[in-house]
């Protein structure tokens, strides 16, 4: 890729693409994110992904995931609802055979979906559509059929291509996080701390991008944007020692107070 073509955005980019509260607003108006995560094998991945989607940017969070996991989220989240009408889902972390029905649930609502986890294995469902592909190297590794470490010493073609392949937006963690939509485009995550290398903080990636999608960004600068705040939130935890992902979630209010102040 010839430099030219590696956007990274800048803190007053991302500033310009948070969506303040409009004094007119209520809270449908802002923005409604659905979540479809979690089960009882894996209750954390649906609290996680909650919690990056309660990060107060949308103006409402629903948890339509597994029964099992419905009292823990209320319990740690009150402000969260039930199913009903969403501008964005979030579908496939820990979730396991929820995966595929979730997918095509999210995609016949016709709103953006963040496609994460075991949800990526049916990822031609979204080809074309407005969705975010959010997989790790490993993940992509089975999407394209490519060695691992291939991905992992080239994450930028490889995004790319995956991009194309699906037509569709491709956020690929790691340690360099690229954000490639199809024909090129091509942004790299500045921000981050080898401390985001913990249990969790794909989850809670995966709730903050479909707030940002649930607020009307598309889906290439939700994803960019969000893997931006996901870093920069981590970097702000980690300040203080060690940190689990719900403390990046936890550390979101805080990076947006400091991003959007007057
Ligand atoms: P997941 O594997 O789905 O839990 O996602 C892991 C998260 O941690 C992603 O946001 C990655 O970009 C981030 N991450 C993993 N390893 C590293 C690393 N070595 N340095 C920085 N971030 C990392
Ligand atoms: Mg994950």
């Amino acid at each position: 890729l010839p430099p030219a073509a590696i956007e990274a955005l800048q803190p007053e980019d991302v500033a310009a693409m948070l969506s303040l509260p409009d004094p007119d607003g209520h809270k449908y108006t802002r923005g409604v994110v659905g979540i479809r995560a979690g089960s009882d094998a894996y209750p954390g991945a649906g609290l996680l992904s909650v919690a990056g989607a309660a990060c107060g940017l949308a103006g409402m969070v629903r948890y339509d995931g597994d029964e099992s996991v419905l009292d823990l989220v209320r319990a740690a989240h009150p402000e969260v609802v039930g199913p009903g009408r969403v501008q964005a889902w979030v579908v496939g972390s820990g979730s396991a055979a929820a995966a595929e029905p979730a997918l095509r649930d999210a995609l016949a609502d016709d709103v953006p979906v963040v496609v994460d986890a075991d949800a990526l294995a049916f990822a031609d469902l979204a080809r074309g559509r407005d969705a975010v592909l959010t997989p790790h190297a490993g993940e992509l590794s089975r999407m394209l059929g490519v060695d691992r470490e291939e991905i992992e010493a080239e994450p930028l073609a490889h995004a790319r291509a995956a991009a194309d392949r699906y037509d569709a937006v491709v956020l690929l963690k790691g340690r360099h996080t690229v954000v490639a939509r199809p024909g090129g485009r091509v942004r790299v995550t500045t921000t981050g701390t080898p401390w985001l290398a913990t249990a969790g903080a794909g989850d809670v990636l995966g709730g903050l991008v479909g707030a940002l999608l649930a607020t009307g960004l598309d889906p290439f600068d939700a994803a960019s944007v969000g893997s931006w705040l996901h870093g920069a939130a981590a970097t702000l935890a980690s300040q203080d020692g060690p940190i689990v992902a719900g403390d990046v979630a936890a550390a979101l209010p805080d990076l947006i107070a400091s991003l959007t102040a007057p």
